[in-house]
């Protein structure tokens, strides 16, 4: 059996993958962690899914030594404090955290020289697949198509664009043949003059407690093309990053995406 940890355990996502690890034979819970100050310390880690398990929640990182893998659906800062704590006792990573800034990621990826790790902003089966339909379609379109990312999730998020917003721009620049870095514009206002047709522009949505809808959307002369996602329950997410963490059962370093899990390189 796989010795899963998950951190942020409390949160929305840390529930739906309780109920996935719980539901999944190959899986056991080795611990399960919150903030110092989370009101749920030393309660049973199965409660909130109406299970009994000798797992505590607690804020004590120690508990992860002897697991296999630890997933984090957390806050970029505690990420890296997970990192670091990994790297310490050896044990591999899935990040599905979003919001890192470009150094925060480069300090993934040197993590991952010595540490299997799994980092996707979007762990769900369908927005990987719809990360390669955007890049094909881009590579066809990359002329007299203006791209646009619209995304929409609920009032709670705290980054914007999503990082599954970002992913699916980037994907669209590498079938454009374009640098995401250039031509990314993730805001209008005001008389901002015609639109550049290199940029790949964002719109961002947040309201009530829409899960998460993304559409990259192809607008030519005379027809437009949308290739849209929309995620119901983050149950979805919960069993991409259960997936990739039995991935990283065999892989002892490196840095991974949902791509390489679902084998769609
Ligand atoms: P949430 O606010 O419901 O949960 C976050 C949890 O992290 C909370 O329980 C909080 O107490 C905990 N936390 C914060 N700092 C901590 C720390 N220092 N130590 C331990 N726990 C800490 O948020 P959520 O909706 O579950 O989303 C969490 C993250 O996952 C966000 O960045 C979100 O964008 C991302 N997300 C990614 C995917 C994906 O597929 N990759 C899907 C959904 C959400």
């Amino acid at each position: 059996m796989l010795k899963v940890v998950i951190v942020g355990c409390t949160g929305r996502m840390g529930h739906a993958l309780l109920e996935g690890i719980f539901a999944d034979s190959e899986l056991a819970l080795h611990a399960a962690l919150d903030r110092a100050d989370s009101p749920q310390l030393g309660k049973d880690a199965g409660e909130q899914c109406g299970k009994t398990t000798s797992v505590k929640i607690t804020s004590d990182v120690n508990a992860i030594n002897g697991a296999d893998v630890l997933i984090d659906f957390t806050r970029p800062e505690a990420s890296l404090q997970y990192l670091a704590a990994c790297e310490a006792a050896g044990v591999k990573m899935v990040i599905g955290t979003t919001g890192f800034t470009p150094e925060q990621k480069a300090r993934i990826a040197q993590a991952s020289q010595n540490l299997g790790i799994v980092f996707a902003p979007n762990m769900s089966v369908g927005v990987t697949l719809l990360t390669n339909l955007v890049q094909a379609a881009a590579k066809v379109l990359k002329q007299g198509y203006d791209i646009e990312v619209i995304e929409a999730h609920h009032r709670h998020k705290v980054d914007a664009p999503s990082g599954t917003a970002l992913r699916l721009g980037e994907a669209a620049a590498a079938g454009a043949g374009r640098d995401f870095e250039k031509v990314a514009l993730y805001a209008r206002e005001g008389i901002t003059g015609e639109r550049d047709p290199d940029t790949i522009g964002f719109a961002t949505v947040r309201g009530g407690d829409i899960v998460g809808d993304h559409t990259v959307l192809f607008a030519g002369t005379g027809e437009r093309i949308e290739l849209t996602h929309k995620a119901s329950s983050r149950a979805t997410f919960a069993v991409g990053a259960l997936r990739a963490a039995k991935f990283l059962a065999g892989k002892q370093r490196g840095l991974y995406d949902m791509q390489d899990v679902l084998e769609l390189k």
